[in-house]
């Protein structure tokens, strides 16, 4: 037997397959799929009914881009005004001591706010794993299937430390070999590539540049016969850029063409230092892009040129490592993706229909689950979340209430379902002992600074 339950009085639904709504709507659930979508009273049973009225209700948002250990180390004073290099430096020797515990939690508190802010699907990107500790992958897995989100993490790497010239401490890198075995035991223990799965696994190298050549050829290799996807950061900052020019003499994203990297499969995360060349080449190989205005802000790395890329290339938006944002506050990535793409190309470079699109189909077809996540419509995942168009924030701003979302600064979500699980409601986590949670995450957090 299945569970039907049903959402019903929705004032605005917005199922993001274009820009207009359904008012008097309702969603039916079986079980974790969305069954039917209709207008005005819903005549057949249901177990459950949720009452939606006066609310704004629209497909989860997916996150393209997190390193949820850092939410551990956001905030620290003596980078708060560092710049990329410097703050990787400084906080490569408080990272070296991440344990198991350590990522268990942090992974717990980062979904937890996330979904706060509307997100229903996350990818994430660990790329530590301090003396060989492999654990520290299936830690994070386990967090997030115990607060029951969709997740896409990704099995990052690093293998060029200070003795090769590299940043990180050498405690925190792995062999090649080591590497490419791990790769492939996450993926044979965890991928799960069906239909409304919720897990599927990604492999992601920390940059071309904290690694040998040797495994970002492999993991494009393995990519293309496994069909599994890859990630890496690229072009981040200006220094980035002088740096391989001067190493490999080539521009980043030439040099990633040339590892074989530039395809369907591989989503690449700030793409701030792009020539015309650079953008035709990614629109050229279908490259999915992660959009991390907050990181990008903080770090002082650059406007990327976001609005000359989105009719060519899949867009989606991420947190990024809650260390350069330093929060897990979607909604607000939301809005600084509006608007600091009008600070370099005018008042009309990006809508807030089109930055609420980043963050849902866009960040579906980056992550290759459009078919199931992005849009709501029947036959796709229950992953929605709603707003209680009452709030104070909203008040005067409803002649669209889309666009209220992102122009009048929404500050979290009041409903989140989530494979059909409710997560939110009345706006509150449903979760038992957050704040022992919390407490936990703050004597860690602590406890990791004071470490030399
Ligand atoms: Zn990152």
């Amino acid at each position: 037997m299945s569970m039907k339950k049903l959402f019903n009085n929705i004032s605005y639904l917005y199922k993001m397959q274009d820009d207009t709504y359904m008012k008097d709507a309702y969603i039916l659930v079986e079980d974790n799929v969305i069954s039917e979508i209709g207008q005005g009273e819903y005549k057949g049973s249901s177990d459950k009914v949720i009452n939606c009225k006066d609310h704004l209700i629209l497909p989860g948002f997916i996150n393209v881009h997190h390193h949820f250990y850092q939410t551990l180390f956001r905030n620290v004073k003596q980078v708060q005004s560092a710049t990329l290099f410097d703050w990787l430096k400084y906080l490569y020797e408080k990272w070296k001591h991440i344990d198991e515990e350590a990522v268990y939690i942090s992974t717990k508190i980062a979904l937890l706010e996330m979904i706060k802010s509307g997100v229903t699907t996350s990818s994430d990107h660990l790329y530590l794993f301090p003396n060989g500790n492999n654990k520290l992958f299936d830690m994070e897995i386990k967090a997030a299937k115990e607060i029951g989100v969709r997740f896409y993490p990704t099995r990052g790497s690093m293998s060029l430390s200070k003795k090769d010239g590299g940043l990180p401490p050498d405690s925190v890198v792995q062999s090649d070999t080591e590497i490419m075995q791990e790769s492939e035991r996450v993926i044979n223990q965890y991928h799960d590539p069906s239909l409304h799965s919720m897990l599927r696994i990604g492999l992601a190298p920390c940059s071309p540049f904290s690694v040998t050549d040797e495994i970002m050829r492999q993991t494009a290799e393995f990519s293309r016969k496994h069909d599994i996807l890859i990630h890496t950061h690229l072009a981040e900052t200006r220094d980035e850029e002088d740096f391989c020019l001067q190493k490999v003499g080539l521009r980043p994203v030439d040099y990633l063409d040339e590892l074989g990297w530039l395809n369907k499969r591989s989503w690449l995360v700030h793409l701030v230092w792009l020539n015309e060349n650079d953008r035709k080449k990614l629109h050229k190989n279908n490259c999915g892009m992660a959009h991390c205005p907050s990181s990008n802000m903080r770090l002082g790395s650059g406007i990327a040129p976001v609005t000359l890329l989105k009719d060519k290339i899949r867009i989606g938006l991420g947190v990024d490592g809650s260390a350069s944002n330093d929060t897990n506050n979607m909604l607000s990535e939301i809005r600084r993706a509006m608007l600091l793409q009008r600070v370099k190309y005018g008042a009309d470079a990006i809508s807030p229909y089109q930055a609420l699109r980043f963050a849902t189909v866009g960040g579906a077809k980056v992550l290759n689950i459009n078919d199931y996540a992005g849009v709501l419509s029947p036959g796709m995942s229950a992953d929605f979340i709603g707003f209680d168009l009452n709030r104070l924030e909203f008040a005067g701003g409803l002649s669209d209430p889309l666009g209220a979302l992102v122009l009048c600064d929404a500050k979290q979500v009041d409903l989140s379902v989530i494979n059909g699980e409710i997560k939110v409601q009345n706006g509150e986590l449903i979760i038992q002992n957050l704040p022992e949670l919390i407490e936990k995450q703050n004597r860690k957090a602590a406890n990791l600074l004071a470490k030399k």
